[in-house]
């Protein structure tokens, strides 16, 4: 793979690596000119294990820590992950430290499970949210709609996979069950049984732009990664012939390059998916319940039981289903959680500045 070549040449210490093959442009040298720390080499997060990042930069991949400075006074999720854009000094042949990141663009978060309002990051910088689902007991409509709402909120275009259709399954009952996805998203119907079928899937990325994968375990993500890429890159899932099975499932977050187009990153299966959104009105957006809400009495309708609700008259007319509904409805509450808490926290961060702000004036007096 070019990766390892890109590896190969900075040991022997001939060639640069074009960054521009994972997506630096010239935005990005725009926003580096304005870092304090621009006189140092930049680079890509690929892989984070816990303190560890793993840099791919024009000399090669450097593995990196923090500086204090970076950690200090940071929630988790504003931490780098992968996907993330970071200034580096360099020491030792292929060591770092990470002086400074990027704004982040377009990233990927998500509830942290068992909280009510931390938020993971889990990939940045990315053009194209692959939601994967296998034609078995995995597909769940519920759970799509739940990531693509989540990825809409990023400004990131959701595609939705249903992948292993070489299994048994009710091609139009599943359409019919997406039918309020499909106009979101584009659709696609794969199987790395059927290579043809993954065409399409390849065509659709373009240079430099960078497609995240989010679904269960077991899906096969690793399995499409591997045939996007033409060949096995990803160490993870061995796949054993005898079998025919997997066998030890990813639980690293990667990224990897297309020949000639795009970069992957395949993220550890995320079944379960928090909402971590700040408003309701895109949630009612994704879920097409403005179509309808702009048509309600009251501005304010919250279409529980108002009389003059578009939305509960569309359910009686058959025009929306009520299982969308409900699942709209879920989420909305979800939303309103997770808003009200990081309120509350902001609040709270806020006065507390306001203190340490003061202290310091104090201070000053002295
Ligand atoms: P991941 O955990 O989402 O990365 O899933 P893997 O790529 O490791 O695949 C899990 C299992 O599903 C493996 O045994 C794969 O061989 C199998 N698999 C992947 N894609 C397909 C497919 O299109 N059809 C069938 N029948 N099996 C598949
Ligand atoms: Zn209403």
């Amino acid at each position: 793979s070019i990766l390892r070549l890109c590896i190969f040449y900075r040991k022997k210490g001939r060639r640069m690596i074009q960054l521009t093959i994972y997506g630096w442009n010239d935005r990005l040298s725009q926003l580096k000119q304005e870092s304090v720390y621009k006189a140092f080499p930049h680079g890509r997060v690929s892989i984070v294990h816990r303190t560890c990042y793993e840099v791919i930069s024009e000399n090669g991949l450097f593995q990196c820590e923090l500086t204090g400075n970076m950690m200090y006074g940071k929630s988790d999720f504003e931490l780098p992950c992968v996907g993330d854009w970071v200034v580096f000094q360099p020491f030792d042949e292929n060591k770092g430290i990470i002086v400074d990141m990027l704004p982040r663009k377009q990233t990927l978060y998500r509830k942290r499970s068992g909280t009510v309002a931390e938020k993971q990051a889990i990939a940045s910088y990315v053009d194209k949210a692959f939601i994967v689902q296998s034609l078995d007991e995995n597909f769940n409509v519920r759970r799509a709609e739940r990531f693509m709402v989540q990825i809409l909120e990023e400004k990131i275009n959701p595609v939705l996979i249903l992948n292993k259709a070489d299994l048994d399954f009710n091609r139009q009952k599943v359409e019919e069950q997406i039918k309020h996805l499909s106009h979101q998203m584009p659709v696609y119907f794969t199987s790395i049984r059927q290579p043809q079928t993954i065409l399409p899937l390849r065509e659709s990325i373009s240079e430099g732009e960078t497609v995240v994968f989010v679904g269960s375990s077991g899906v096969g993500k690793s399995s499409l990664v591997n045939m996007l890429c033409g060949k096995s890159v990803m160490k993870t899932s061995d796949i054993s012939l005898s079998t025919g099975k997997g066998r030890h499932t990813s639980t690293r977050r990667e990224m990897v390059l297309m020949d000639n187009s795009g970069i992957l990153i395949d993220t550890p299966g995320v079944r379960e998916f928090g909402l971590a959104i700040d408003n309701s009105d895109s949630l009612a957006e994704a879920m097409e319940i403005s179509d309808y809400a702009k048509e309600c009495r009251f501005k304010d309708c919250q279409h529980i039981n108002e009389p003059g609700c578009a939305v509960l008259e569309a359910i009686d007319n058959g025009m929306l289903d009520p299982k969308v509904y409900e699942s709209y409805l879920k989420l909305r509450r979800e939303t309103w959680y997770f808003s009200t808490s990081e309120h509350e926290k902001r609040k709270k961060d806020k006065s507390f500045s306001k203190l340490v702000d003061e202290a310091k004036k104090r201070k000053a007096h002295f």
